[in-house]
């Protein structure tokens, strides 16, 4: 009885109660059927994003969880509402803030219940929602984010934002373009070694 105790001390300690996404289920007791709902305001973890898009680290997110024992375990179902920052993948400026709202669900085994061997458990009375809200959330996020859905993006040629300047050639300013035109009889042309005769003409101006 004395080693039992031990095992629960150790498997209560992987769950830090002061981590604001660890939920607590005792006064929800394991009684099938019976419910509770739990609003949370937490900071967000670190991580939950992907390479362009994701909620800052210390973000506030919104929670609500309707948390219902039944069978073998402890039903979570809840909705997210999390503030977003990124770049548009266009013209790479930030984007405006905004919030994406999500669901989710995971059933969590009772401690002492079979079940397989990787399904999510609670430990003690206590769960871990980081796991599932991290996954819902990323799943949700956009792929490509754009500022807006015609964003011109950036110049190939210079980097500018094209938006700012659409009329925007490159064509007068690139050497080469300007050789072209001098070899066709452009009169900005500039002397040169293969072009003697038209160097007379020139000239004569
Ligand atoms: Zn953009
Ligand atoms: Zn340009």
């Amino acid at each position: 009885m004395g080693g039992g105790t031990a095992l629960r001390q150790d498997t209560l300690e992987r769950l830090d109660h002061r981590n604001p996404l660890v939920v607590d289920t005792r006064e929800l007791g394991r009684r099938p059927g019976s419910m509770r709902k739990v609003s949370l305001d937490v900071p967000a973890p670190a991580d939950m994003k992907i390479e362009v898009i994701g909620v800052p680290e210390g973000a506030p997110l919104e929670l609500g969880l309707r948390l219902e024992a039944v069978m073998d375990g402890v039903l979570v179902s809840g909705v997210a509402t999390v503030p977003l920052a990124g770049e548009c993948v266009r013209c790479l400026e930030p984007l405006a803030e905004r919030e994406l709202t999500v669901e989710f669900q995971e059933l969590y085994v009772y401690p002492d219940e079979d079940a397989e061997e990787d399904a999510p458990r609670l430990v003690g009375d206590l769960f871990d929602l980081e796991p599932v809200l991290r996954d819902a959330v990323v799943l949700a996020l956009p792929l490509s984010p754009v500022c807006r859905e015609d964003c011109g993006g950036l110049c190939l040629e210079c980097g500018a934002l094209l938006d700012e300047d659409p009329g925007h050639t490159h064509e007068t300013a690139d050497p080469r373009w300007s050789a072209l035109q001098g070899l066709f009889g452009g009169s900005t042309a500039e002397a040169d070694d293969n072009g003697a005769s038209r160097a007379d003409e020139n000239q004569e101006k």
